[in-house]
């Protein structure tokens, strides 16, 4: 793997750990909730990826969501 290639795939672990550490706090507060959807996935979007997380909890009412760019 060159530096290259390894400077980017940390990057990405970051963004995504990042992601992760933020979607859990808001998905924690709704795990007892019975209408809870939630997902993290990675879009294309306006000729960049982007990873996505995303929650909506029909109980409460809320929906959150956060993008976070991933650098190709
Ligand atoms: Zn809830």
């Amino acid at each position: 793997m060159s530096a290259r290639v390894r400077t980017a795939v940390k990057q990405r672990v970051c963004i995504l750990t990042d992601l992760v550490d933020s979607f859990e706090a808001y998905f924690a507060e709704h795990s007892g909730c019975a209408a809870l959807a939630a997902a993290i996935v990675e879009a294309e979007q306006r000729d960049a990826a982007w990873a996505v997380a995303w929650m909506v909890c029909g109980g409460c009412g809320v929906r959150w969501e956060r993008h976070l760019k991933l650098h190709a």
